[in-house]
């Protein structure tokens, strides 16, 4: 073990990979925003570290990665070893370490981020990961002992990846259904390439695929295939649907030419961007064969504060809108996206309508968006969230000008139809888990788990990745009392 300078932090400010030029994001480079760490930037910034015994950031951790364990790995350039342990926690790390609101999580848990600069915890998790499978590195499942069970996983999400990825560790076969043709749920079409290079995906799953999981993809369950033939041919079923029923608001003149849905108008970005149309049949609902709408020179409002809000105002800057202005209902404080999303956003030039509640969209004498009217808000009481309400203040209505509105206030789960029967819905479009006398993840049908955005509601990538880990250990402890004596199963 190498001695460490424990002091390091004072002299060694926090840094993140460097990030592609400003000049070439507004010109429309899709390619991924952070680069990643030399060897040397990582072991330095991983050696920042305090150490400090409790460490917050690994409570913070949706997964609770050993965070300082890994950096201290690291640090020493004993990076192999730091991807064994990642993935003992975390079946989805390069993913994380890309796409978490780490501000809101780990890094914002920090002890240094009280004046020294949190430790990049998430970038010197992909930087691990990256690393260790540019040098040929794999999960080693030589010790794993085939159970000769199989559990069916319909999507193949991050709930449905994490889930796949742990039964095939503890020796289940794991078959992955997804209707689209590429794996990856929103990882794969919703969150933007600048954010998340697709290749990284595309690595994943081969890795999988080496780990002996089976993808049955362009299959829709419900369409292609019934519940019932799944649950006869498989031993459970892990459900990671996702959510997608989609939040319009509501306001009136959201039909007119030029207001978008925020899915659509990423996934398509995304479909051109990496190359084409790849994703299989069209699915009935949401992502239609919406044309890709010429921003060049138009004025782009995006209503809405979210991580989707800030995917939509950055391809917007990369389509070469002449201006991109966000207006969201609350104060900065309260948006839901990451704040260093926000940052990278304004930096790329997207100005910021904070306390502005949309009230209309308003056409033009042709019929088609001239703005949107909004009024200001103050912060009122908390909702049933814990959340602040915005409440208008009378007399401050005012038109923003647009030609194109991107309508981005969130998404839903729907318990979908082919479910009916097997599962309760608490509410909301929710699945129903949990509870007196079952295991977590299980529902009402006791080969029936599910887990991730369907079950919680829209959330984070790594709060899907937790259930559909923790999903999967609970199938596989429901599959071993299954597998013992009838006296032995009372136990
Ligand atoms: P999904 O990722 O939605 O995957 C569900 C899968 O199920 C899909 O592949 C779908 O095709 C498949 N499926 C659905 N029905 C069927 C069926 N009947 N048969 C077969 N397959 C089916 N989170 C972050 O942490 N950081 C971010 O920066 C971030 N940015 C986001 C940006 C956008 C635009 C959006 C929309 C979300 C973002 N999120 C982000 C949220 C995050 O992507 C989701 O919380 C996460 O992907 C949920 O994972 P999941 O596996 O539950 O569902
Ligand atoms: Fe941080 Fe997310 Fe990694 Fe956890 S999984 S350490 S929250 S980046």
């Amino acid at each position: 073990m190498t001695k460490r300078d424990v002091f390091r932090f004072l002299n060694e400010p926090r840094e993140m990979p460097a990030k592609l030029p400003l000049a070439l994001r507004t010109e429309g480079d899709w390619n991924e925003l952070y680069g990643r760490f030399e060897d040397r930037q990582a072991a330095h910034q991983a050696d920042r570290c305090l150490d400090c015994g409790i460490p917050y950031c690994e409570a913070k951790c949706p997964v609770h990665n050993y965070i300082p364990n890994w950096l201290r790995l690291v640090q020493e350039g004993r990076v192999l070893e730091a991807a064994v342990l990642v993935h003992e926690t975390n079946p989805l790390p390069e993913m994380c370490g890309r796409v978490c609101p780490q501000d809101r999580l780990c890094e914002g848990a920090c002890t240094l981020d009280d004046g020294f600069g949190a430790v990049t915890i998430g970038a010197v998790e992909k930087y691990i990961v990256d690393s260790a499978f540019a040098q040929g590195w794999r999960p080693d499942l030589s010790k794993v002992v085939a159970t000769g069970r199989r559990v069916a996983v319909i999507g193949a999400g991050p709930a449905g990846l994490a889930c796949a990825d742990r039964l095939v560790r503890a020796g289940i076969a794991a078959v992955v259904f997804d209707r689209y043709e590429q794996v990856g749920g929103l990882l794969q079409f919703g969150i933007p390439n600048f954010k998340l290079d697709k290749s990284v995906i595309a690595t994943r799953r081969a890795v999988l695929e080496g780990m002996g999981i089976e993808f049955r993809l362009g299959v829709e369950v419900g369409r292609d295939i019934g519940m019932d033939a799944l649950l006869a041919e498989f031993d459970a079923v892990f459900i990671g649907t996702g959510a997608y029923r989609y939040t319009d608001g509501g306001l009136p003149g959201q039909d007119l030419p030029g207001v978008l849905p925020a899915l659509p108008f990423l996934v398509n970005n995304g479909r051109i961007v990496t190359g084409g149309d790849t994703w299989g049949r069209p699915v009935a609902g949401w992502e239609t064969t919406l044309a890709l709408p010429d921003l060049r020179g138009k004025r782009v409002v995006v209503l809405g504060g979210g991580d989707t809000g800030m995917d939509c105002v950055r391809s917007a800057v990369r389509l070469r809108a002449a201006s991109v202005t966000c207006a969201y209902r609350r104060d900065e404080a309260n948006m839901p996206g990451s704040a260093r999303e926000v940052a990278n956003a304004r930096e790329e030039g997207v100005r910021f309508l904070f306390n502005r509640q949309p009230l209309e969209i308003v056409p033009d004498t042709a019929g088609r968006v001239a703005g949107v009217r909004v009024v200001e808000t103050r912060l009122g009481e908390p909702d049933a969230n814990g959340r602040r309400s915005a409440v208008p203040i009378d007399g401050t209505g005012s038109l923003l000008e647009a030609d194109v509105v991107i309508i981005a206030f969130g998404f839903s789960p729907q318990v979908p139809d082919w479910l009916d029967g097997h599962v309760e819905a608490p509410g909301n479009g929710r699945i129903g888990v949990g509870g007196e006398r079952r295991l977590p993840y299980q529902t009402a049908h006791p080969k029936l788990f599910a887990g991730g955005d369907a079950v919680r509601g829209a959330d984070l990538v790594v709060t899907a990745v937790q259930e559909g880990r923790d999903a999967a250990a609970s199938i596989a402890r429901m599959l071993r009392k299954a597998a013992r004596p009838a006296s032995a199963a009372l136990d």
